[in-house]
């Protein structure tokens, strides 16, 4: 596979299944060969991916990327097997970094949910080129990513002006809108991956739906209180 198509939901995953490290093999920087530079994109996302590691407490050496031609066996070994000493230095993953197993798959399964988010945030620099090697160095760093999560975005529904239309619930790529009919609409905050296909697709008639910067999200109200008040009605209820 080239290695621009290595996810970085396939690096979480094999984490998640209890790989102590990734090594991701591309080919040469401007050698590509069907000129579509994906090696470039597997750069990027393996620094983006290395600072979110670091964020979720997880040592950033675990992951790394070499570049190599087909025809240079020698220097494909050479990277696997530095690659293998390091790992065996660093030991097992999550009980190196003080993690039990428990808080260790809590954590990759709550990134690798961001994923989605995390790429459309950092889009612009994940179709990066630089030409330069050490132009990478600061790609990607510890403040931004602090700030990335810090910011994090959230969408709310507002009761009051919720009309169940369910035009959110049937965009919503997750189901994570807990949707019935009268119902005013909730949002399930542990399934959002906060794509914002439900704040887009609110008719802005009722315009139920708000974006939320950094800030915590107001909680639903409580079952059996959660019938729609029709617009214009207000005052007969
Ligand atoms: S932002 Fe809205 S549409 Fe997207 S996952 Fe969350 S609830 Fe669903
Ligand atoms: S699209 Fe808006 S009005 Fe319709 S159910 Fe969702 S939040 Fe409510």
């Amino acid at each position: 596979m080239c290695s621009g198509r290595v996810d970085m939901k396939f690096v979480l995953r094999a984490f998640s299944k209890g790989i102590d490290g990734v090594f991701i093999g591309g080919c040469h920087f401007n050698e590509c060969n069907y000129i579509a530079n994906g090696n470039y994109h597997a750069l990027n996302m393996t620094l983006l991916t290395k600072r979110i590691l670091e964020y979720i407490g997880l040592n950033p050496e675990r992951l790394t990327m070499g570049v190599m031609s087909g025809s240079e066996a020698n220097v494909y070994a050479d990277h696997v097997n530095s690659f293998i000493k390091k790992i065996k230095e660093l030991g097992p993953l999550g009980k190196s970094e003080g993690l039990d197993k428990e808080e260790l798959n809590a954590r990759l399964a709550k990134v690798t949910k961001l994923v989605p988010y995390i790429k459309v945030m950092k889009n612009d620099k994940l179709g990066t080129f630089l030409m330069n090697e050490e132009d990478y160095e600061g790609l990607f760093t510890k403040d931004e990513i602090n700030q990335l999560f810090n910011d994090m975005v959230s969408y709310y529904i507002d009761p009051a002006k919720c009309q169940a239309c369910m035009t959110c619930a049937r965009r919503c790529p997750e189901g994570a809108i807990i949707s019935a009919k009268g119902q005013v609409h909730i949002i399930d905050q542990d399934k959002c991956i906060r794509c914002g296909s439900c704040f887009a697709g609110c008719p802005p008639r009722f315009g139920a739906i708000s974006k939320l910067v950094g800030e915590p999200v107001p909680p639903p109200p409580p079952e059996g209180e959660r019938a729609v008040i029709r617009k214009g009605k207000e005052k007969a209820n």
